[in-house]
């Protein structure tokens, strides 16, 4: 999707990875196949390129560090280095001020034991690096959980977080350019089934007042990080009736999609404008808007819907093998009534 934006700004694309025949691969101008810590196929691309970008935050940070003196990585690797691990997120959140779920380190069993003195039940381990969607992550309720929490251990470094009591997850998109001119999306009500995101719903069915605090956090933690790029604020609305922080995404985010048929400039293609330093624009949701996750488990049924819902918007990813929860795609319903559509998603019977 990013790729798509950028050709239609008229620019080149080279993408690196290990697939192929992965999505961008699909849409770009060309490719080079190789893992992401692969450094002699990242000096290539940095060769290659004028600007290079990353919408994956489990890229090797040192293989990025090594060409960052031969190519303009406007988001910079600092970004990464802080939202690869949840740990130096959530530090570096609180420290600016915002409000984050209380969280303890955990390197081991004696750490958990006095992070869960510190922070009680019910509260959640994470690994600091590499989860996404839910996985590598153990919701405590008792003492007896305790014991599933070797696993995590043995995966590395963890985080120990208390279990945020809420009302409403939602999340913004807000980009930012080198010269500090900031994009911010409308607020994302998001609906999670199994951890992973099944709705996003805009506009949030939530106060004025709240919306626009869940903005003006976006933008605070935008200019803290000295942000180059786009970036995903996932929040909980707490019972409280207080925003927390919960995970940021250095790149375009699965709960921004729906800006690419409901707002006038899409994520991706606020991304581009923003990390090539062209000025940014302000954004106006032209419709509400319904976005529905099209999961592996969903395809076969979605392929139905499309001959039945002309009105809906099929995104198919392009992605080779169908596996339960793979992301495959998604569909954008825009809609002057948000219930009637959330019902008419039910009605389909296709994520049941
Ligand atoms: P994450 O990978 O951190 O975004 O977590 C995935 C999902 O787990 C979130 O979207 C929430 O639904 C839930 N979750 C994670 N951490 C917490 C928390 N501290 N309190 C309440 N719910 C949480």
């Amino acid at each position: 999707m990013l790729t798509f934006a950028a050709k239609q700004a008229g620019m080149r694309v080279v993408i690196l990875d290990s697939d192929p025949d992965c999505s961008a691969a699909q849409a770009a101008d060309s490719s080079i196949v190789a893992e992401y810590s692969d450094k002699k196929a990242i000096e290539e691309l940095a060769r290659r390129s004028d600007v290079l970008t990353y919408e994956f935050e489990n890229v090797d940070l040192e293989a990025l560090e090594d060409v960052s003196d031969k190519v303009l990585i406007p988001q910079g690797t600092e970004l990464l280095r802080i939202t690869k691990d949840r740990l130096r997120e959530k530090t570096f959140l609180k420290e600016h001020g915002l409000q984050v779920a209380p969280f303890a380190a955990v390197s081991c069993e004696g750490d958990l034991v006095s992070a869960i003195e510190e922070i009680g039940y019910p509260s959640v381990l994470k690994t600091c690096e590499g989860g996404y969607d839910g996985k590598s992550q153990l919701v405590l309720h008792t003492r007896e959980d305790l014991k599933k929490a070797d696993e995590l251990l043995e995966q590395g470094r963890c985080i120990l977080e208390g279990w945020v009591e809420f009302s409403m997850e939602c999340s913004v998109m807000v980009a930012r350019n080198m010269d500090g001119a900031i994009s911010v999306f409308p607020v994302s009500e998001n609906i999670h089934r199994n951890q992973i995101l099944h709705e996003s719903i805009v506009p949030a069915r939530m106060s004025g007042e709240l919306q626009s605090n869940a903005k003006k956090m976006a933008e605070k933690i935008a200019n803290s990080l000295n942000l180059c790029g786009i970036l995903g604020v996932e929040m909980f609305v707490g019972s409280d009736g207080r925003l927390y922080v919960n995970e940021l995404a250095p790149r375009p985010h699965n709960s921004g999609h729906y800006s690419i048929e409901a707002c006038n400039f899409s994520q991706f293609a606020v991304h581009n404008r923003a990390i090539c330093n062209w000025p940014m624009p302000k954004i106006d949701l032209l419709s509400p808007v319904v976005m529905v996750n099209i999961l592996g488990q969903h395809v076969d049924g979605c392929r139905k819907l499309v001959l039945k819902k002309p009105q809906w918007h099929f995104h198919d990813y392009g992605k080779g093998e169908i596996r339960i929860d793979r992301k495959m795609g998604h569909v954008t319903i825009l809609t002057d009534d948000i219930e009637k559509t959330l019902a008419e998603v039910e009605d389909t019977s296709v994520w049941d």
